[in-house]
């Protein structure tokens, strides 16, 4: 009888051992399949993510396709030096003057977009905490007249536009410190490094330096002082893939 209950008892061990072997074998299945689904599951979020960025890519190129580059009062009217505005006394609406405590406003006068003027003050006020001084605009709005006038004394076509055709009658378009050659500018330690601080940080603001690559491509010799305030995609565009706006405007 002992010996019965003997066999008995190691027959329910082994069982017990049996049933704890193959609890643990499930559970490992299950961690594994578990594992497995995991990363199938993950690997179908990557693809989301993926397939989510270039539908996002492809409405912002899309975007900046559709933009408006021949109406005068678009934000992104293109000019050079064969492309003109539409009405030779073109004047939006909504000026506003450029003075404030961030901004040395050298003729006491000069005016910009208010669309323009709200990024310009943002500008310059990250420049005055950057530098601490202010930041120095030389000219902005110019009429066809005043353009005229400049033309008419001096300035030759690879360094002013001519009337009727310059970014200056857009009210969007500032020199800031000197307009003068690139030469000072690469030559006045100030300037230097207002110029790289610009390159880097205009752009956030949404203003383009128009002028960067010679007489071939932008019509005009290059102009480190010459920033125009372009539609917020379009400046991050023309930034992110290093194109002037005139590259742009000969590639679409
Ligand atoms: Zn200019």
């Amino acid at each position: 009888m002992k010996k019965i209950r003997h066999k008995l008892n190691k027959h329910k061990k082994v069982s017990i051992s049996i049933s704890v072997i193959l609890i643990i074998f499930s559970g490992l299945l299950v961690y594994i399949d578990y594992n497995n689904a995991q990363k199938v599951l993950d690997s179908i979020k990557v693809i989301d993510f993926e397939a989510e960025l270039l539908k996002r890519q492809e409405q912002f190129l899309n975007k900046i396709k559709s933009l408006d580059l021949e109406t005068d009062n678009s934000i992104t009217k293109f000019v050079n030096n064969e492309i003109s505005f539409n009405s030779i006394d073109y004047i939006p609406e909504g000026l506003e003057s450029i003075k404030s405590e961030y901004i040395f406003d050298t003729k006491w006068y000069w005016k910009v977009r208010k669309v323009a003027n709200d990024s310009l003050q943002k500008l310059a006020k990250e420049f005055y905490m950057e530098f601490n001084i202010k930041l120095k605009v030389v000219s902005s709005y110019r009429s066809y007249n005043y353009q005229k006038g400049i033309k008419d004394r001096w300035c030759p076509d690879n360094l002013c536009a001519k009337a009727w055709y310059s970014e200056h009658q857009s009210w969007l378009a500032v020199d800031i410190f000197a307009a003068s050659t690139q030469q000072d500018w690469q030559t006045n330690p100030n300037y230097t490094k207002y110029f790289e601080w610009f390159k880097e940080n205009a752009h956030k603001y949404w203003f383009h330096n128009t002028y960067q690559r010679w007489l071939e491509i932008d019509w005009y010799e290059i102009e480190p002082w010459h920033w125009r305030y372009m539609w917020k995609d379009l400046a991050k565009y023309l930034f992110e893939n290093e194109l002037t706006i005139a590259e742009y405007y000969n590639k679409i």
